[in-house]
């Protein structure tokens, strides 16, 4: 089975971990200090906070904009489920402004539009590690007074305009899933460069406790979203491969547009070119009519995971119960959400497997048309 994704661990992580089981400290220690040191020195804020998933640093981030019940945040519909639940968390309402038909990104003219006197904040995703029209969209937060955090989740080292993702917003977060481009197992990243925002995410992390650390002295009303030993360590020797990591998958990406760009019947991604990538998975567009579930079970009978990256928030069970959201309410976004596709992706994905998965992804087009005529 090819799988949709898979990570990359060498001896310099088993190493690592091994080392701090038998250090016997596996929680706040000086992993998770120089975890987060270096992870601030790559993306280039002043400070990072490591969580225990990439969802918790999304929590923190909207605990410390101090949202109320009434606050609106405006996001994409079109992501991982995790960057709108997190403003459902803090009983804010997430505003949804539709994407762009070829970045996926929310399109900076929709934020425009979905701002109103309740707006507090703005959670750009960089979908699929394409960052969003930063610019544009600090343009608008500083008109309007708005916070920036933004959902880096998936683009660990891309860049805009050669600056790095998650160096834009008040604040940014990261995630190390395995299908992440590095991962901890479970973890998380908040970069920021207010020494104000970070004191109160390292707070809230570890049960609202002051910074002088007093085991049993409780300020805030606080989580346990640490980051343990173990995880750090990993992180630590993940990320001193992280160029060489981008760097295959880049190779990887371009083999897959190579192979699919004449392919009938595909879409292979845009790239805008003021864009440095950082590849989280290849997702192509079918075209209209194809029948997506068809390809999906062809593929798999032929030994190749895929799946439709991603469904609409808005269209989920919990968002239609909560707000009365419908078919037709972010047009654009359905229209993709309806018509993508991930193949399989990772770091050293050999040449061979990806011409596999693409002759069999031609096949599989073949074949459900021909079963629709
Ligand atoms: C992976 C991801 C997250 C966070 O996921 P966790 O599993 O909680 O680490 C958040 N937003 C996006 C867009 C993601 O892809």
């Amino acid at each position: 089975m090819i799988p949709l994704s898979r990570p990359l661990i060498g001896k310099e992580e088993i190493n690592a971990v091994e080392s701090v089981l038998k250090s016997g400290r596996l929680s706040l220690g000086e992993k998770t200090e120089e975890f987060e040191k270096n992870f601030a020195n790559f993306i280039g804020t002043e400070y990072a906070v490591a969580t225990s998933s990439g969802t918790s640093g999304l929590h923190l981030c909207m605990r410390a904009i101090d949202l109320k019940e009434s606050d609106e945040v405006i996001t994409t519909p079109f992501s991982f489920i995790s960057s709108a639940n997190c403003i459902l968390f803090e009983r804010a309402k997430p505003v949804f402004a539709d994407i762009d038909e070829k970045t996926f990104n929310m399109d900076p003219e929709k934020i425009e539009d979905a701002v109103t006197e309740r707006t507090k904040a703005i959670l750009p995703v960089h979908i699929f590690g394409q960052p969003s029209e930063m610019d544009k969209i600090m343009q608008i937060a500083k008109k309007r007074n708005l916070k920036v955090i933004e959902d880096a989740c998936e683009s660990i080292g891309a860049e805009y305009n050669g600056r790095k993702a998650g160096k834009f917003g008040l604040a940014s977060v990261f995630a190390f899933y395995p299908n992440k481009q590095i991962t901890t197992g479970e973890g998380g990243m908040i970069c920021t460069d207010s020494r104000h925002f970070h004191d109160i995410c390292k707070s809230l992390r570890n049960q609202g406790r002051s910074e002088k650390g007093e085991w049993l002295d409780h300020r805030y009303l606080g989580y346990n979203y640490r980051l343990n030993e173990m995880s750090c360590a990993l992180g630590i020797e993940q990320l001193k491969k992280i160029k060489y990591m981008l760097k295959k998958r880049n190779e990887a990406a371009s083999e897959y547009t190579k192979m699919l760009k004449d392919v009938d019947g595909v879409r292979t991604p845009f790239v805008d070119k003021n864009i440095k990538m950082s590849w989280f998975v290849y997702v192509v567009r079918l075209e209209d009519g194809i029948n997506r579930d068809g390809v999906i079970k062809f593929l798999l009978k032929n030994g190749i995971e895929s799946r439709p990256y991603f469904p609409s928030i808005h269209l989920q069970p919990l968002y239609r119960e909560k707000f009365g959201f419908r078919e037709g309410d972010f047009p654009v976004c359905e229209s993709v959400s309806n018509s993508v596709l991930a193949l399989p992706f990772y770091t050293h994905m050999e040449k061979n497997t990806i011409h596999q998965v693409c002759e069999t992804l031609e096949k599989a087009i073949k074949y459900v048309r021909g079963k629709q005529k």
